[in-house]
Formats: structure tokens, C-alpha cells, sequence
């Protein structure tokens, strides 16, 4: 495979690989990276940058600056671990109980600091540079929190990598638009009226309506999306009854939806309104529904797109393509709410397994470790072809 590892960061490959280790043995849940966030600090001013920390709670950001008149362009990386108990067998494994990296960002921070390392040597940029260490980007959505404490302001463009084991080490996914989806959440209570199993006559069986409502909310994903487009309506849980011979009266539900457009994804709370209001009336219950907007989905911007598939295709001219797309939801989106954004994937599986063998949110999850080098390479190929005093 034709892979042109940056020189600067094939000789920072130790340094690099031995971060994510020390940051993989010692993982942080959101809000709580005090040891990561300390680590970064300490190596962003040995590098000579600005450097601000508390950020967002427990962020991290360095300045490099350069030229004053150009723009400032960020370059995003998340810090928080999951709440998962490790089970692979690795040298570097977790030291934390049920505290674990299962998604990449030990990753994400080690190759953020690579790039910094090396763009921190060239003072005549045409612009600055701005590394953001974000936390809790796992539910908690640190990224506003960053956002609320000014971490955008100055910034003119900003872009994000996320680690992928869908995609084989080498590939590089990118694309214009829609690349993760929205992440709601709802929590529903159906109130009926209880009675005996054998006279159901009288009662206002809620458990016969949740399994209308359930049948029914499916099909705002099977006849009202455009089948061009995608949207997930899932129940996750459902609870109700209390013995064989009782018609409860009362059953709760848990669920999330996706979508990967802000039009698909009002579609989806209004449906939700007609349906339940329809079964309402079909069987004399009363449905109370919570909603609450998780992250918006993330948009990439067309150009800033345009200068990854530029950059990237330098660093693995036959790996850029499309990228492997799931429904999941990444907090990134929420810079793209403020300033054109642009978020992509770097290509993680393990060389000797099957892609899908070692998915994100795993017990066992690892990555190739040659992925950092990808990432940290395009990284600072992006910002010397956006701000070299020389480039076109
Ligand atoms: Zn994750
Ligand atoms: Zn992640």
C-alpha cells in the first residue's frame, strides 16, 4: 500500500505510539481527564505554545501563532474513555477498573500532539493554529462546553479525525455533508386503565397500545423517510405488567432516534406527536412523551472538505474514498453549528482481522497503531497546504 508517512513523524513514531499507551493504561471518563489534560498542558508548553487549560471544565488548548493576518484554522481531538472493563490482552492495558479507551480517543490525543510537535517548529505559518483537547465527548457533549468558554472565537475553520475500525488501515473516509447523525433520546409512559386478565372489558389496556404505538412509530422510518435517505427510530427498552393474569396500567419505553438532516430529523418528532396522539384516541390511554435533542447531526463543509481529500490524497494517494457511514452521533457537530467544520475518518482495523471484528465500544477494542502516524501525517500536510507562506 502506498502510504507517505510525513519524515517528521515517522521519526516521532515512538513518541507517539508510547502516548497512546500511556494515555490507554490510563483512561478518564468525560469531565474527569485530569491526568490526560495535565500530560497535554505539560507537552503543548514544552513545545512553546500558548497554552489554556480548564477549558470546557477539563479541556486543553494550544496556540501556535503565526502570521497574525491569516486565518486560524483548529484541529480537534476528544480525551475521554468509556465506562467499559477492558477484557483484551494487551501490554498496555487499562489500569483503571471498568474505566477503558474502547473508541479511539487515547488515539485521537496522541496524534494531535504528534502534529504538534512538528507544526510547533514552523514559526512562518500564514495564520495560526489552534489545538483543541476537548473532554467527554462520549454523551456529555464537552464540546459545548468548550464552545461556551470561547474556544471558537478567532477560529475560521475547524477539523476532527476520528479513529474507524469499519475502514481498513490505509483509507482515508471523507465526503461533503452528512457524515454522522443526529443522537436523540425519548422516554415515553403510556397510562391506561388496569383491571382483571379474564374482563378486559373496562380496562384501557396500555400494553395492546404500546404494541400499536411500537408498530407504528416503525414505519416513520419505513413509509414517511425518503428510502433515498436514512433514519433509526429504536425502542431500547419497555417496561410494563405485573403478573399473568393483570392488565397493567401502565407501561414505560425508552428509545433514540437518527438522522442525518435537520429536516429528516424534525420529521421524526412530528411524526412521533401524530402517532401518539392517534393512539391515544385509538385506545382511551394517555401518552406522555420526553424528547430531548442529543447531538446534531455532522455536516461537513463542502470546501473544507475539498482541502482533506486535497491533503489527504498527498499521504495516501489510492486511500482516500467515501467513508464507512453508521448512525452514530459525535459532539463534533456542534463547532459545525458556529464555524465551517469538517470532520473525517482514519482507517483503524487491525491488519490480521476482519474490519467489523473489533467495532468501537468493544471490550476488546484495539487499533493499528501505524493509523496514528496516517492521522498525525494529514494533519499537518492540511494545515502547511492551507497556510504556507508559499502554497497557492
Ligand atoms: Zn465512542
Ligand atoms: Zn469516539
Amino acid at each position: 500500500m502506498n502510504i507517505n508517512i510525513r519524515p517528521e513523524i515517522e521519526r516521532l513514531k515512538e513518541t507517539i505510539i508510547q502516548t497512546r499507551r500511556d494515555i490507554h493504561r490510563h483512561p478518564e471518563l468525560g469531565f474527569n481527564e485530569y491526568r490526560t489534560a495535565s500530560l497535554i498542558s505539560d507537552r503543548l508548553t514544552e513545545l512553546g505554545l500558548e497554552v489554556n487549560t480548564a477549558v470546557g471544565k477539563t479541556g486543553v488548548t494550544g496556540l501556535l501563532k503565526g502570521n497574525e493576518d491569516g486565518p486560524t484554522i483548529a484541529l480537534r481531538a476528544d480525551m475521554d474513555a468509556l465506562p467499559i472493563q477492558e477484557t483484551g490482552d494487551v501490554p498496555y492495558k487499562s489500569v483503571n477498573d471498568g474505566i477503558m479507551h474502547a473508541c479511539g480517543h487515547d488515539g485521537h490525543v496522541a496524534m494531535l500532539l504528534g502534529a504538534a510537535e512538528v507544526l510547533s517548529k514552523n514559526s512562518q505559518f500564514n495564520g495560526n493554529v489552534k489545538f483543541i483537547f476537548q473532554p467527554a465527548e462520549e454523551g456529555e457533549g464537552g464540546a459545548r462546553f468548550m464552545i461556551d468558554d470561547g474556544v471558537l472565537i478567532d477560529v475560521d475553520e475547524i477539523y476532527g479525525i476520528h479513529l474507524w475500525n469499519y475502514q481498513k488501515f490505509g483509507s482515508i473516509g471523507i465526503k461533503a455533508g452528512p457524515i454522522l447523525a443526529s443522537a436523540d433520546i425519548f422516554d415515553l409512559t403510556i397510562s391506561g386503565t388496569g383491571g382483571h386478565g379474564a374482563t378486559p372489558h373496562g380496562t384501557h389496556d396500555p400494553i395492546v397500545a404500546a404494541a400499536q404505538l411500537i408498530t407504528a412509530f416503525q414505519t416513520i422510518v419505513s413509509r414517511n423517510t425518503n428510502p433515498l435517505e436514512s433514519t433509526v427510530v429504536s425502542i431500547g427498552t419497555i417496561n410494563g405488567g405485573y403478573n399473568f393474569n393483570i392488565i397493567s396500567d401502565i407501561v414505560k419505553m425508552t428509545g433514540t432516534t437518527r438522522a442525518y438532516t435537520e429536516e429528516n430529523r424534525n420529521m421524526i418528532k412530528v411524526r412521533m406527536a401524530e402517532i401518539i396522539a392517534g393512539i391515544e384516541k385509538m385506545f382511551s390511554v394517555k401518552i406522555h412523551l420526553n424528547y430531548e435533542d442529543g447531538y446534531p447531526p455532522t455536516i461537513n463543509d463542502s470546501t473544507l472538505a475539498d482541502h482533506v481529500i486535497k491533503s489527504a490524497s498527498k499521504i495516501a494517494p489510492d486511500g482516500v474514498e467515501s467513508p464507512y457511514m453508521t448512525m452514530g452521533g459525535e459532539d463534533f457537530s456542534y463547532y459545525g453549528d458556529h464555524v465551517p467544520a469538517c470532520f473525517f475518518f482514519i482507517g483503524s482495523a487491525p491488519d490480521n482481522r476482519q474490519p467489523m471484528s473489533i467495532p468501537h465500544h468493544c471490550s476488546h477494542f484495539d487499533i493499528d497503531e501505524k493509523a496514528l502516524l496516517v492521522g498525525s501525517s494529514v494533519f499537518i500536510q492540511l494545515i502547511e497546504d492551507r497556510l504556507s507562506m508559499t502554497s497557492d
